[in-house]
């Protein structure tokens, strides 16, 4: 399903608010298209005053709209910082659902600007688009029914259905090296859940903080299973070889790190501050 919406992000409008005077460009100042290299997509954007970011409609904390159409979370809040660097305001930003397997073609074919979803940063999708940050370091873990005691790491899984996205490392890890697991496959990660509330599928598997949203929301329902077993570093996913983007990006992560917005993102409403520990920063890879 592909779906848009054009609203304004409630909780990352309060992230805005917060930051406006924490701006180191000038103060008061809005990023015009003039403070970026000419021909650069910053120059583009700001010029054209608005950008279309894909992210996640359906995880709690990171990407998850709301009654009012407009996505919330982490991932919505550091898209939204980003847009603002360009001088482009929450209520001018597109917000396009990415499911997992279509984040690298919507990148290359130009539906969206970047992807900010919880976006695993590896060597294969490296090949067809760049990665800023990352500015998350998530882990795969595995989900079970409260009342679940036999699964406590992937190790349990064999002969076992086990729940997971197309497209997304989590199953292509379970894919290559839990061969013995029966690997159940949806286009998002909500679509796994009534399946294991019925019980058609044992486990469900992706990150850890994705995860800890469903269980927040289960009321006792779901339960985590284990620990971490993989690390998954989320980046911002930008054209490949937009190399200027990429870096400014960065730059902009490096700021928000030092200046206590990237904290904000993380606490503030309806994002991932509210259920899971602070993290630590992370560190930029500019490959
Ligand atoms: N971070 C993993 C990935 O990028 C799993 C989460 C997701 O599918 O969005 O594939």
């Amino acid at each position: 399903m592909f779906t848009k919406t054009k609203v304004a992000a409630l909780g990352a409008a309060a992230v805005l608010a917060l930051s406006a005077c924490s701006s180191d460009d000038g103060g008061s100042e809005e990023a015009a298209s003039g403070d970026f290299p000419e021909g650069s997509t910053m120059a583009a954007l700001s010029d054209a005053g608005s950008i279309t970011i894909g992210t996640k409609f359906d995880q709690p904390l990171f990407g998850l709209v709301g009654p009012d159409g407009a996505p919330v979370g982490f991932d919505v809040n550091i898209g939204t910082i980003i847009a603002e660097e360009l001088g482009i305001s929450a209520d001018s930003i597109e917000w396009v659902e990415t499911v997992s397997a279509n984040r690298e073609p919507f990148i290359e074919g130009g539906q969206v600007d970047m992807v900010v979803a919880t976006y695993t940063i590896n060597d294969e999708r490296k090949e067809v688009v760049s990665f800023a940050g990352p500015y998350y370091n998530a882990g795969q873990s595995l989900m079970v029914m409260a009342d679940n005691s036999d699964i406590a790491g992937p190790d349990d899984l064999s002969g076992k259905n086990v729940c997971s996205v197309e497209g997304s490392t989590p199953a292509a890890n379970i894919d290559e090296n839990y061969p013995d697991a029966n690997l159940v496959l949806f286009g998002a990660y909500t679509d796994c859940l009534e399946p294991l509330r019925n019980g058609q599928v044992d486990v469900v598997t992706t990150d850890n903080v994705i995860l800890a949203g469903y269980v927040d929301e289960s009321d006792g329902e779901f339960a985590i299973a284990g620990e971490p077993f993989t690390e998954e570093p989320y980046g911002i996913g930008v054209g490949l070889e937009d190399d200027e983007f990429r870096d400014w990006i960065n730059d902009v992560l490096e700021e928000i790190f030092e200046d206590g917005r990237w904290l904000e993102a993380w606490n503030a409403d309806g994002s991932a501050g509210t259920v899971l520990p602070e993290p630590e920063v992370p560190s930029v890879d500019r490959y």
